[in-house]
Parts: structure tokens; C-alpha cells; sequence
């Protein structure tokens, strides 16, 4: 199984990380901007942390990977993975634009629906759905239910029965092929949690045409996250596409192929997964079985789009061999660097340190954690207390994974469209963290 990535060469230079972030750059004057807003003027009426999503990235990234699809001449619905960033505004942005949504709780149904994405333009994933959650997907018509077990089929079977509906299914099959991306976000191998064993599907296919409740339309897959070749999706599609054939051969209809998502960016000098190459990979294996497609992706369309603004605190570098840089930004507001060991590029957003010259010091955050660190020996200008710094690529699983660890307020959330910039999400205050809490009564009466 492919672990973390090990780094042999030098890290890509501001100016580098610039260039494959085409919706940043840098103004003499403003100095960091993303498509065309200054992140000072942001972070100067806000404060830090912060996060910022550009609407237009999201919405050009979207476009791309249809237009990958429908050039590939194949007939492709997009699901974007809510769990990658399921803020209300980033939602409504997907059903405006005619996209659907893949959810994987009830939270997530719930959001889709006050953001008036269509229920039918709704698939549900996810290991372990509640009956709760069930009830309401299929009482609300859902497009469709990615079913994760035997003992689920049956479950939902009897909710549908009990509500007097008709599910729409699709059996999520583990192909038992490796993503070659991290162990935690790695899910199509056999002994991953997720999704039927191969070898059991086509009987179990079978077995949902005769339970009640049920519309069995075909099969899904998703094998991990930050996939960045293609050869796991030509090894996944394929033996989906074995699977469609001779349970076709068997009589049963089979209408639809969900591929999954996963398509990965570049964080640090990767080349990024092409959605061109991901329908290359769709038509060579399921092309030319008249099927439906459809894909689930969530790190690609938005990961690029965001960024996490943050402040220095104050530098500390008595006695280090190499400074820290801490910051206010946490691993509660960006876990990935001290979950994934995750590589997030860095820029300052001041014009004049884009012309300094760059050495390394170690980057952090303030919780008590030594895991709290966002970056080591970067190259950076020399940053110190009041700089501030953009940290890129959060706007896929960043504020998502967000905690109020060490009693830290969520960060406020900004929006980008069109050159102007909205909150989205203001920063939360210290009574709405502890407004949910309560005391127990005291103690009355006598021992
Ligand atoms: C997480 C997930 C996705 C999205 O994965 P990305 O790597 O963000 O594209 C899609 N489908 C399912 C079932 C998932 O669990």
C-alpha cells in the first residue's frame, strides 16, 4: 500500500506556488489576492483565521470535469461530495449550477435540502446510514441509496415497505484495487471498511430484485481519495464493468454506474489529477454498456478554490536550530497537516515579502499538541509577529473537520464572487461555543 509521499526534492517556490494557482497573485500595491480580491482587505476587516473560497474556481472546476465528460461522449451526471465542504452557500452554488450532491448522513441530506438541491439529484453513501436517516432519505424520494451491506439491503427494504416507497438502489461493490494514495483515505482494498466484497455482489444484486421496497438500478464505486493516476480507476472500472456483463448475462437489468470520486490536487508539485483522463478511463471500461454514469467529487472541484488566512503570533527562535513561526491558526481550525501529514503550500500576503529572501523555519499553531504544526523547515521570507500568511488548497476537508479543541472558536468564512467578497460564516463567538451546555441541577433534598 502506497504510505506518505516522500519528498526528495526542494519544495516549489512562491513563485512557483503562484503559478499553479491561477486564481491567486499578487498585486505591488494589495499583495496576495485570490480572483482578484485582496486577502489583506479581508483579513483587515475580519481578523484571523479566516477561510475564503472563490466561487468562480469552484464553479470553473465543476464545469471542466462535465465538459471532460461530455467531450469524452459520455452521458455523466456530477454528485459533489458534500463532506468536502457542505457550507450552505457552497451548496447552493452546486444546485444553481444543476449539479447534484452525494451525502453520507442525515446532516448532510438536511443541508442539501435547505440549500434547494432537489432530493432526486441526491445519492446517499456511507457505511453505516440510521434507520432515522434512511426514513427521511426515502420518505423524501432520494435519487438514490448506495447500499453498503447485505444486512442494509434488508433494512431498507423494510423502511421503504413500512413508508409504502419504492428505493432506487445501487450496490456499492469493493473492487479490491489499490488507490496508491494515503492508508486513511485509501477505501477500495479488501479489508477497507466500505462497500460489498466483489465476489458477493452479483448474488446479492439478485437478491435485491426480490425484496420489496427496492428499485435495484446498478452498481457504485469509490476506491480512496487524493487519487492521482489513473491506472486504480481503468483497475476499478473494469472489473465493475465485468460485473455489469455478467449479471446483464443473467438476466438483470443494470442502468447505472456510479464511479466515485476521488480525483486528487496538487498540493505541493503533484501533477493533478485530470478529469480528461478520469473520462478516458470511464468510456475505455463502461463506455460502451449503455449505462447512465455518474461521478462524486469533492477534493477536486473545491480543494484548490479555498485558502485559510492566518496571522503570526510571535516568532520564537532562542536556542532552536530552527525558529518557529506560531500562528493563529490551529490543527482545530486545519487538521490535515497533523492528520495526513498533509503538505499545504504557504504565502505571505504582504507585497513586499514576495521579494525577500526566503529561510526555513518551522510553521504552528498554538495548541498543546507538538502534532500542531502545519509545516517544517519551509521556506519562507522572514515573517514575524502581525504577518500574516495564506495557507492554500483548504477549501476541501478544512473548515469540514473543524473543532472548538483547546476552546477556540470556529473561524469566520468568506466568500469571493465576482470581485467582491461576502461572510458567509461569522466567527464564532465564545457564548455560541458553550451556548449547547448545560449544568446539572443542583443538589437538593437531604442525604
Ligand atoms: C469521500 C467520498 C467522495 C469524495 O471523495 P473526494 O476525494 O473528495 O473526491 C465520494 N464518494 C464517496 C462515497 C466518499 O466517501
Amino acid at each position: 500500500m502506497a504510505d506518505l509521499p516522500v519528498y526528495t526534492d526542494a519544495d516549489p517556490s512562491l513563485a512557483e506556488l503562484l503559478a499553479t494557482h491561477p486564481h491567486l497573485s499578487t498585486d505591488p500595491l494589495c499583495g496576495l489576492m485570490l480572483e482578484g480580491v485582496a486577502l489583506n482587505a479581508i483579513a483587515d476587516a475580519l481578523g484571523t483565521p479566516c477561510w475564503v473560497i472563490g466561487a468562480n474556481t469552484l464553479r470553473q472546476r465543476l464545469k471542466r470535469m462535465q465538459t471532460a465528460m461530455t467531450d469524452a461522449g459520455l452521458d455523466v451526471r456530477i454528485h459533489y461530495a458534500v463532506k468536502a465542504n457542505d457550507h450552505l452557500s457552497v451548496l447552493s452554488i452546486i444546485g444553481q449550477e444543476g449539479y447534484g450532491a452525494d451525502i453520507v448522513s442525515g446532516g448532510e441530506l438536511a443541508r442539501t435540502q435547505k440549500a434547494g438541491i432537489p432530493a432526486q439529484r441526491v445519492v446517499f453513501s456511507g457505511v453505516g446510514k440510521s434507520d432515522a436517516e434512511l426514513e427521511h432519505a426515502i420518505g423524501l424520494g432520494i435519487g438514490q441509496i448506495n447500499v453498503e451491506s447485505a444486512e442494509e439491503l434488508e433494512i431498507i427494504s423494510a423502511i421503504a415497505t413500512r413508508l409504502g416507497k419504492q428505493a432506487r438502489i445501487t450496490l456499492r461493490v469493493n473492487p479490491d484495487v489499490d488507490a496508491e494514495t494515503h492508508a486513511k483515505i485509501t477505501t477500495g482494498l479488501a479489508d477497507n471498511k466500505f462497500g460489498i466484497p466483489f465476489a458477493n455482489a452479483a448474488a446479492l444484486y439478485a437478491r435485491a430484485f426480490t425484496l420489496p421496497g427496492l428499485r435495484p438500478v446498478g452498481f457504485a464505486t469509490h476506491i480512496g481519495s487524493q487519487i492521482l493516476s489513473t491506472a486504480p480507476y481503468h483497475a476499478a472500472y473494469a472489473r465493475i464493468a465485468d460485473l455489469v456483463r455478467s449479471v446483464r448475462a443473467s438476466g438483470l437489468a443494470v442502468e447505472v454506474v456510479d464511479c466515485g470520486g476521488g480525483l486528487g490536487i496538487s498540493y505541493r508539485n503533484e501533477v493533478e489529477g485530470q478529469p480528461e483522463a478520469l473520462a478516458g478511463a470511464m468510456r475505455a471500461e463502461l463506455g460502451d454498456l449503455g449505462l447512465r454514469l455518474s461521478i462524486e467529487p469533492g477534493r477536486w472541484p473545491i480543494g484548490p478554490a479555498g485558502v485559510l488566512l492566518s496571522s503570526v503570533i510571535l516568532r520564537k527562535e532562542e536556542g532552536l536550530p530552527s525558529p518557529f513561526l506560531v500562528l493563529d491558526a490551529a490543527m482545530n481550525d486545519l487538521v490535515r497537516p497533523s492528520m495526513y501529514e498533509a503538505w499545504h503550500g504557504i504565502l505571505p500576503l504582504a507585497p513586499q515579502d514576495f521579494s525577500q529572501p526566503v529561510a526555513p523555519i518551522h510553521v504552528v499553531g498554538p495548541v498543546c499538541e507538538s502534532g500542531d504544526t502545519f509545516a517544517r523547515d519551509r521556506l519562507l521570507p522572514p515573517l514575524g509577529r502581525a504577518s500574516r500568511i495564506a495557507i492554500l488548497d483548504t477549501g476541501a476537508y478544512g473548515t469540514v473537520m473543524s473543532s472548538n479543541y483547546n476552546s477556540r472558536p470556529l473561524a469566520s468564512e468568506v466568500l469571493v464572487e465576482n470581485g467582491q467578497w461576502t461572510v458567509i460564516r461569522h466567527r464564532q463567538t465564545l457564548e455560541e461555543m458553550w451556548q449547547d451546555e448545560t449544568l446539572p441541577a443542583p443538589p437538593t433534598g437531604k442525604a
